[in-house]
């Protein structure tokens, strides 16, 4: 890991200039919001972080920012993550008036630094004309890949073309204007959300193109096609300062106590032996993908590292039950945790493979240790990240039948034991070295890192100077 810590990019003016960063409470928006308040700190500025009641982060590990808590105004049964479009609309109305008075607050304080901006993720449309209302400019943070907004942006198009709704005898069809996709790739997110989740997302879409910036935890050399795209089409400064845990590791801001035994265990193992499994923290199934989930890793005879967190098999949140015969058939090969410290196992050398729901996090931290990926997207954005790390980057193989113990089986061997692998883990290896390089004085994030704290310092308090 390297020390971005010390200041070696100083921002030219504005040193002490406060910043406000607003993350959506969900584990995998949480991190790279908090990576990026670390990074940004490191650059002189001076963090404000507003966070909501539910999975507020731990104040007593980052003493130099200062948080600001809002109600949320989420019921207890208004917390489930079982359908995040429900939850999210939710708080982005619940947000609006404590938000509003937290900011007019913050703003109003004369006796301290101006604040230069508001970051904000990009889920949280309601902020745009709030800040707007205050005249404060508003850079969008995307966490997620570039190509994942992209497909989201296209929804009406793909509408338009006739893919959507999705129909079975379609789904393995070419989307000609979008490609690599095929129709079931196109990132729809199930939802009980009254009128479908669409108009919420093309809303998202128009209060980003109102932003004066997007932020992506992303690199140019893996998206640079997407980054043009991207600036064409939204007509905003465009940030690729990724990956962000190189600068900061996720696990200060883990929702959920990482086991430590998973590593002792990896120390155990025999060097790239090891499939670790994981579908990051909101992905549920039902008991019979679980079983054939854990008989295709069970009859793969590879010795394996599985996350099964409470919750991942739908109405459980106690530790989901194994099919009868599984332990006795791995027979030790195997080791479970509730949650993993998974940028740590990534990084561990008994670790030859992830098998992966596709979450943006995930992929990065997986390419960051050069390890490569089978992919089983859930929904929404990981099916464009699993399309990309399979067809594009040629990184992955990506599951396409669903979760089925044979395909599992086969695919897991693919990875860990046959040439394709091993060409797999080339292609994997040369973009971790890309990282490695962008991160450091004279690559594309460190430019792009650069730039952005320029162009934050260079905001007047009535508003963002032009690129
Ligand atoms: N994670 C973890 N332990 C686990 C599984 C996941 O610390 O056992 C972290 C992982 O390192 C990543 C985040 O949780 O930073 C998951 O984010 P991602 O975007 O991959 O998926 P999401 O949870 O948002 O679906």
């Amino acid at each position: 890991m390297e020390d971005h810590g010390k200041v070696k990019h100083q921002a030219k003016r504005g040193l002490s200039r406060r910043l406000v960063l607003f993350p959506v409470p969900l584990q995998g928006h949480i991190n790279p919001m908090i990576q990026l308040a670390n990074i940004l700190h490191s650059k002189g500025f001076s963090i404000i972080i507003i966070h909501t009641k539910f999975n507020s982060p731990d104040h007593s590990k980052y003493p130099h920012f200062t948080f600001h808590f809002i109600p949320d105004g989420l019921l207890e049964h208004e917390t489930s993550t079982s359908d995040v479009p429900i939850l999210l609309k939710q708080l982005n109305l619940n947000c609006v008036s404590p938000f509003r008075d937290c900011l007019a607050s913050l703003l109003s304080d004369a006796n301290d630094e101006p604040v230069a901006c508001l970051i904000a993720d990009t889920i949280w449309y309601f902020t745009q004309d709030l800040a707007d209302s205050f005249k404060l400019p508003t850079i969008v943070f995307r966490t997620t890949s570039i190509c994942s907004l992209l497909a989201f942006h296209a929804l009406p198009l793909f509408h338009e073309k006739g893919y959507l709704p999705k129909e079975d005898s379609q789904l393995q069809l070419p989307v000609t204007e979008f490609p690599p996709l095929k129709v079931k790739d196109i990132p729809v997110i199930k939802s009980q959300i009254q009128g479908g989740i669409d108009r919420l997302i093309i809303t998202m879409m128009e209060k980003v193109k109102a932003a004066s910036g997007i932020i992506f935890n992303s690199f140019k050399e893996l998206e640079e096609l997407e980054l043009t795209k991207t600036s064409q089409d939204f007509g905003i400064p465009t940030f690729a300062i990724g990956p962000l845990h190189k600068y900061f590791p996720a696990s200060s801001s883990s929702l959920m106590k990482q086991e430590r035994g998973a590593i002792l265990w990896l120390d155990k193992q025999a060097l790239k032996s090891v499939i670790y499994v994981s579908f990051g923290s909101i992905a549920e199934m039902d008991e019979t993908q679980l079983s054939e989930v854990a008989w295709g890793i069970a009859n793969s005879m590879q010795p394996f590292l599985w996350v099964i967190r409470p919750g991942l098999v739908q109405n459980s949140q106690e530790l989901a039950r194994l099919p009868n015969g599984f332990l006795e058939a791995v027979d030790g090969r195997g080791y479970i945790v509730k949650w993993a410290p998974q940028q740590e196992v990534l990084a561990h050398p008994a670790i030859g493979g992830f098998w992966t729901h596709s979450g943006w996090n995930s992929t990065l931290e997986s390419i960051c240790e050069g390890v490569p990926m089978i992919c089983s997207p859930f929904f929404g954005d990981q099916m464009v990240n699993a399309r990309f790390a399979n067809d594009v980057w040629k990184i992955g193989i990506q599951l396409e039948k669903g979760l089925a113990r044979g395909e599992i089986e086969r695919a897991i061997r693919r990875l860990m034991a046959e040439k394709e692998g091993k060409e797999i883990r080339e292609r994997v290896m040369s973009l971790k070295e890309k990282i490695d390089f962008c991160v450091k004085e004279g690559g594309s994030s460190y430019q792009s890192l650069a730039s952005l704290t320029d162009y934050i310092s260079s905001f007047s308090i009535s508003g963002p100077v032009s690129q």
